[in-house]
């Protein structure tokens, strides 16, 4: 492996050098071991002679933290996390670790989730402190552990125990968004500006038991059976928010008349599902981002091939559109699936509020100014560290500009050959440099 991580004070305007810095250490989570990653960030803050803080829940797990001074706006926050999935049993060209360039790539675990954001974010974050003219706010800079594994040691514990870190930020640019993604065969740039809220539950199902040689009706098993099969066949219902009516008009706007229309018709919860069904085109965002999902994932129950058992369970993994809560999407299972569980809620996670889009126009306009294509605020379907930011007041916006139409993005992230074009990566940077130099609160 080429060890070198050398640091020196040209270092922001080489951001993809950070990046390959970044994907050479093996910060895997779990377990994480995040510690040499940040502490090389500390030692780049030190060749600047950039003052920064850690701070830590666990010491091998730490949470860096820069700030640069400017003018009077509310201050802008750049953070990321640079912990990364796991690479097992994934087919690899390259070392996932090594950060090989290969075809005008970066080559790695993390390329493009997300050590190109921290990347982007850290040379921009050093290159304003070099320059002259401060920014209309000040700049901050964070970098935390354990986003994949939902941020105990990161940005959870950062909100919790130092929530005055967060005290007077205007807003928060993060992942995930500012790559392209098609829809009905136009190229669109998404931008993060909300996203869905975990819930996990645990149904149990109880029923006749006893020895396995004998008839017996009634089971636990023929309960969890006839659950699993109609959450299987069932979408539970409609929920429309602001947000989602936004990112669907602005797809609409960037489509063809007819098409346009059809998207629209989304928006009518009457027929939302069966537009769904007709779209020519994988739609399982859309889908994703108008209803509560319930997907089962772990099931349990039994322990002798001869013993009928009085009780299965079932984790089911569900995703709650924003401001649904858990009895919400429990209400919902037991009209599809009728009421023989007992739900348990395992986990839930709050997620933000609907997003205001206050800064959204900011960040399209540069998106839209450097590729021509239209911008859409995005409802992300999964979870990000924007939902704890969200518990101290912070709107977080995703913001990793990728201009990489070519390849497909959502099919390498978390996967085999995740890679990112070098140029790429450099636009990225300088798009980034613009929103924070157009930005004045
Ligand atoms: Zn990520």
């Amino acid at each position: 492996m080429e060890a070198s991580h050398a640091v020196d004070d040209t270092l922001h305007e080489r951001p993809v050098d950070i990046l390959r810095s970044l994907i050479r250490f093996e910060t895997v989570n779990p377990p994480g071991n995040e510690r040499p990653c940040i502490e090389w960030i500390g030692e780049v803050f030190e060749t600047y002679g950039i003052e920064y803080k850690t701070y830590t829940k666990d010491p091998d797990r730490p949470n860096i933290i820069a700030r640069i001074p400017g003018g009077n706006d509310p201050p802008v926050l750049l953070y990321g996390h640079v912990d990364v999935v796991p690479v097992t049993d994934q087919e690899w060209t390259h070392d996932p670790f090594e950060a090989v360039i290969d075809d005008g790539m970066v080559w790695g675990r993390g390329a493009l989730d997300m050590k190109d954001g921290v990347a982007m974010f850290l040379a921009n974050f050093l290159r304003i402190a070099t320059e002259d003219e401060p920014l209309a706010s000040d700049l901050v800079f964070l970098a935390v552990s354990d986003e994949e594994a939902g941020g105990e040691f990161g940005l959870e514990f950062l909100v919790e125990e130092h929530p005055e870190l967060f005290d007077d930020i205007g807003f928060a640019i993060g992942e995930f968004g500012g790559y392209p993604m098609e829809v009905a065969g136009e190229t669109f740039y998404p931008i993060q500006v909300n996203e869905k809220q975990v819930c996990w539950l645990e149904a149990t199902f109880t029923g006749n038991s006893g020895h396995a040689s004998l008839p017996t009706v009634d089971t636990a098993m023929g309960k969890l059976g006839r659950f699993l099969a109609a959450v299987d066949e069932h979408r539970l219902p409609v929920h429309l928010t602001p947000t989602v009516e936004s990112m669907i008009e602005a797809l609409a706007e960037g489509l063809d008349e007819d098409e346009g229309d059809r998207l629209l018709e989304l928006l009518d919860p009457g027929k939302t599902d069966a537009v769904l069904e007709e779209l020519p085109f994988d739609a399982r965002v859309l889908d994703a981002v108008t209803h509560n999902t319930a997907n089962p994932t772990i099931v349990s129950g039994g322990d002798k091939e001869n013993v009928v058992p009085e009780a299965v369970r079932v984790r089911i993994d569900c995703r709650l559109v924003p401001g649904q809560t858990p009895d919400d999407v429990i209400t919902e299972l037991q009209t599809v699936a009728g009421d023989d569980a007992d739900f348990e809620v395992v986990r839930f996670d709050e997620g933000p509020p609907p997003a205001s889009l206050e800064h959204f126009d900011l960040l399209a306009d540069v998106l839209e100014s450097a590729t021509g294509k239209t911008a859409i605020p995005f409802m992300m379907y999964g979870a990000t560290d924007a939902r704890h930011l969200a518990q101290v007041g912070v709107e977080s916006y995703g913001f990793i500009p990728l201009n990489m139409e070519d390849i497909p993005l959502l099919d390498i992230l978390h996967s085999g050959d995740e890679r990112v074009p070098v140029d790429s990566v450099a636009w990225g940077t300088e798009r980034v440099y613009e929103a924070l130099r157009t930005y004045a609160g």
